[in-house]
């Protein structure tokens, strides 16, 4: 499942959100995981490029 990394404009904070190709294409509405705002804006994608790392 591709992950897409946004930042939020309001708290700075980055945060990442797992969706899958068809949700994400059906526009889904994404709010900041800290703050719940709307005012964020989407980084670069990375696919799978760090898995596990966070023991
Ligand atoms: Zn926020």
């Amino acid at each position: 499942m591709p992950a897409y990394e946004y930042t939020c404009k309001d708290c700075k904070k980055d945060f990442t959100i797992y969706l899958s190709i068809k949700e994400y294409e059906s526009n889904p509405k994404i709010t900041c995981t800290n703050c719940q705002g709307s005012n964020i804006v989407k980084k670069l994608t990375s696919f799978f490029t760090k898995t596990s790392k966070k023991s």
